[in-house]
């Protein structure tokens, strides 16, 4: 091991949050302040002059940020979607054209179309499985950014990040990684060609279920014509438009990031002994986990992932009131959206997370269940599913 280059779980620890110089204190100050005081006009103390600008304990988090993404920069934003607005916003103009996957998160979705589209970005669907669809798309000129997710949510199609980085940058387009479903523990998009990468840090990041947030990383160097410059778009707009992380909310992202990885080993061990539960049952009409064989993405999955995840998706037999009937039933899976926490979360994403693309390209079968595996005890977990599906 070399110290000069720290591994993952050294940099979740420790990168950001030196100990306190003045009282040793290990982990970081929660900096609740909206201001700082000025040694005369303009004498800012290291940089920090008002708390939308920038704030200690969000410095840390962004700091931790970038070193765990492998990135240049980092920002947190006070949720993902705030994150993403950001995004856009500091990189398009209307005019502009935006590629997005056909099973996007549905938040993602609605701000493209609902708010976005209005402003004057178009927009065009792509199954993200398939590079030459996403290349398809592209309107020289005119297409600025690809957008992925990879595994997609709730479906966990599998996007060939490098691939895509190759096309999208053949193109001059910004390419841009939703690492929410996979977190950067099992999966590092800018290691394999995006230039930024986003997170819901409300899911894994955070981990616990007690914070709503968002992140952006920009990586080392962004080459793409035009977007040279991304790291201080963002920075700007991130000030300008004032979405960020409170001190408090910085300081829950960044204790969940410390255990990240170990959280996600046991997610994972958790779901490969749960989908192994589930292809036991004749009532399981299809299962979505790229730790599949069968699973279409299950290569470049197992190329680009270190394990492969915690979400685990799968259709019933007997309709939609079937499934809606049964996800009520559970006793230790929480019904809730979300995902990503360190409690099972059971759903129906055709009338909660997704019911906002109903009618659209992008919905979802109404016999699906989605479940956010958590680190409880496997046995029971499976047992409560047993119980539920009957
Ligand atoms: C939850 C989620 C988002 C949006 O994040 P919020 O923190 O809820 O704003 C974006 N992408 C994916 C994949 C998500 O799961």
């Amino acid at each position: 091991m070399s110290i000069e280059q720290p591994g993952f779980s050294t940099r979740a620890i420790h990168a950001g949050s030196e100990p306190d110089p003045r009282t040793g204190s290990v982990t970081p100050a929660i900096y609740q302040t909206s201001t700082y005081k000025q040694d005369g006009v303009g004498g800012f103390r290291e940089g920090y002059e008002y708390s939308r600008s920038a704030n200690p304990t969000r410095t840390a988090l962004e700091e931790c940020l970038a070193a765990i993404e492998g990135g240049e920069r980092g920002y947190a934003f006070a949720s993902g979607l705030a994150s993403e607005d950001t995004l856009m916003r500091a990189l398009l103009k209307p005019g502009d054209h935006i590629i997005i996957p056909t099973d996007a998160y549905g938040g993602t979705f609605r701000l493209i179309d609902k708010v976005l589209k209005p402003w004057g970005v178009d927009y065009s669907l792509a199954k993200v499985a398939h590079p030459d669809a996403i290349r398809g798309e592209i309107r020289p000129g005119v297409t600025k950014m690809i957008w992925i997710e990879t595994p997609t949510n709730p479906l966990l199609g599998i996007a060939d990040i490098a691939a895509i980085a190759q096309i999208a940058h053949e193109a001059g387009v910004l390419f841009a990684v939703d690492n929410t479903f996979a977190s950067s523990y099992l999966q590092q998009p800018l290691a394999l060609g995006a230039d930024v990468v986003m997170h819901s840090t409300t899911k894994y990041a955070g981990g616990h279920s007690d914070v709503v947030g968002g992140a952006l990383v920009v990586n080392k160097s962004v080459t793409v014509p035009g977007f040279e410059d991304t790291a201080d778009r963002i920075a700007f707009h991130q000030n300008s438009l004032g979405a960020v992380a409170g001190p408090m909310d910085s300081w829950l992202v960044l204790r969940g990031l410390k255990t990240l990885a170990v959280r996600m080993e046991q997610h994972c061990t958790n779901a490969e002994k749960v989908v192994e539960y589930l292809q036991t049952r004749q009532d399981v009409t299809h299962i979505y986990y790229p730790g599949l064989e069968s699973h279409p993405g299950h290569d470049v999955a197992a190329r680009q992932m270190k394990r492969f995840g915690g979400m685990v998706s799968f259709q019933l037999a007997g309709g939609e009131q079937n499934a809606v009937d049964a996800i009520a039933r559970t006793k230790i899976w929480t019904l809730g959206e979300s995902l990503g926490g360190v409690e099972s979360l059971i759903e129906h994403p055709g009338r909660m997370t997704h019911a906002s693309v109903k009618g659209t390209e992008l919905e979802v079968p109404g016999d699906l269940i989605r479940l956010s595996v958590g680190i409880e005890d496997v046995d029971d977990l499976i047992a409560d599913l047993d119980e539920a599906l009957g």
